[in-house]
């Protein structure tokens, strides 16, 4: 009887692991159910060039039908799964609408979603998010009309949002609760470097500002209220104030997990041996062997945590070890992280940030742990490839900007 392996959530670390699974040599059933009404789609362009409207919804799909039927991969969309159980004879998932998926093997893939605003009037109509392709359909369709855009949280994507918007015309704000931009990801050389950018091309940005509540007029929002007396017209507020890990079904199974998000550990193998798990509700071990675990919300992680998975699922077990990397589009500026700079204690900046390309190095007790790059690719490949070689780049050297960071790679073992 051939095994069954079922998938549950069809973002980017969903479809990696069934595209694996085939490419692994799988040859039983794979099956990935997902909420959405659509096949699996890239998320990154949601915030960028699809709003933008440099990319359409079609281009917008990892693969066409004739993919799913060639490789014999099942997708189900549109389907919630509300329960999951093991019994004697192997797992079952039942969805929403009643439909039941019997498995051997389980992978969740279950993502994030995003931290609703709890203030007056976060139910006024005009109040957005944007994590599926519907959020972004409708961010799109009200576009053209919107001339006062607010965006809460300084992230990700509300900067992303916040650049698309001002280059559209619109009048843009935004609204960071905390005193520092993208302070998850980056330093605050590179925080401060991107609140004057975006200052500089004619956005309004708030730092330690709290919202405290929301204004409307005929049930959609017209202003947003800060605690210090601030009102900040609104035709529509954009929140991107961060995720929280869709860990329900984990919990059903009693899988190990922290504050609401799966352990895993270096196979993307849960606290069950027949359940793996990866992309942003994974909480695993630092993949550069570091102290400490890391939930990392990437494309990059998706991807590679996913082929791991997948290699655990079939028992060829390979250990995750890429470096992690993020990008973000935001205007003209192009920032690009390689490695996870927490813990650092050093810091070598080159480039010149008046000019838009720089980078901004990080080190701790001498050993190179991450770069932000802003408009420069050639620093942010050369640390990139430092750390998949574990080696190292001198602080010393490298705080020459006229020398290329990639003749500087010392060490490792590219080296050897
Ligand atoms: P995020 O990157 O975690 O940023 C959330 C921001 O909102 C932080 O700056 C946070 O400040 C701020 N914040 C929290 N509560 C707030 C409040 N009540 N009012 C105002 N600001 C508040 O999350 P995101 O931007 O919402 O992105 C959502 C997800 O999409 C993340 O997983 C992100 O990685 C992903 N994404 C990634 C990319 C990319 O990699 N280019 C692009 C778009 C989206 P503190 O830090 O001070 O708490």
């Amino acid at each position: 009887m051939s095994e069954k392996i079922l998938i549950v959530g069809a973002g980017q670390a969903g479809m990696q692991i069934a595209a694996s699974l085939r490419d692994d040599g799988f040859a039983g059933d794979v099956t990935i159910v997902g909420e959405e009404a659509y096949d699996p789609y890239q998320r990154p362009p949601l915030s960028k060039a699809f709003l933008a409207g440099d990319m359409d919804e079609e281009s917008l799909e990892f693969r066409n039908d004739h993919f799913y039927r060639e490789n014999n991969i099942t997708v189900v969309t549109g389907e919630q799964i509300q329960h999951v159980e093991f019994g004697p004879a192997g797992g079952v998932a039942t969805g929403t609408s009643g439909a039941t998926f019997a498995f051997d093997k389980l992978a969740l893939t279950t993502g994030a979603a995003p931290r609703t605003l709890k203030v007056d009037g976060a139910d006024l109509d005009g109040v957005l998010y944007l994590r599926h392709l519907d959020d972004a359909k409708n961010l799109k369709q009200r576009w053209d009309s919107v001339a006062n855009v607010v965006v809460l949280g300084g992230g990700f994507i509300g900067l992303e949002v916040a650049a698309v918007a001002q280059k559209a015309g619109k009048n843009v704000t935004v609204v960071q609760s905390g005193p520092r931009l993208m302070a998850r990801a980056v330093s605050s050389i590179t925080s401060d470097f991107f609140v004057q950018a975006h200052r500089a091309r004619g956005t309004t940005i708030h730092l330690n500002a709290q919202v405290s509540h929301l204004v409307g007029e005929n049930g959609k929002v017209t202003a947003v209220a800060l605690a210090d007396g601030t009102s900040i017209p609104a035709d529509i507020v954009m929140v991107g104030i961060g995720v929280t890990a869709r860990g329900e079904l984990a919990d059903q199974l009693a899988l190990d997990m922290e504050d609401g998000v799966i352990v895993v550990n270096e196979f993307a193998e849960t606290s069950n041996p027949n359940v793996v798990a990866a992309g942003d509700a994974v909480l695993m071990p630092h993949p550069l062997g570091h102290e400490g675990r890391v939930r990392l919300e990437s494309v990059q992680n998706a991807v590679d945590q996913a082929k791991v998975a997948a290699k655990t699922l079939l028992g060829q077990r390979e250990a995750y070890s890429a470096v992690p990397w993020f990008w973000s589009d935001q205007a003209d500026l192009k920032l690009q992280i390689a490695g996870l700079s927490s813990g650092y204690d050093q810091t070598v900046i080159r480039g010149d940030q008046s000019a838009d390309k720089f980078s901004v190095l990080y080190y701790r007790d001498g050993a190179l742990l991450a770069v932000d790059a802003v408009n420069d690719v050639s620093d942010y490949m050369a640390v990139r490839r430092a750390l998949t070689a574990r080696a190292n780049i001198p602080a010393e050297s490298a705080a020459d900007s006229s020398v290329p960071l990639k003749t500087l790679i010392t060490g490792g073992e590219a080296q050897q």
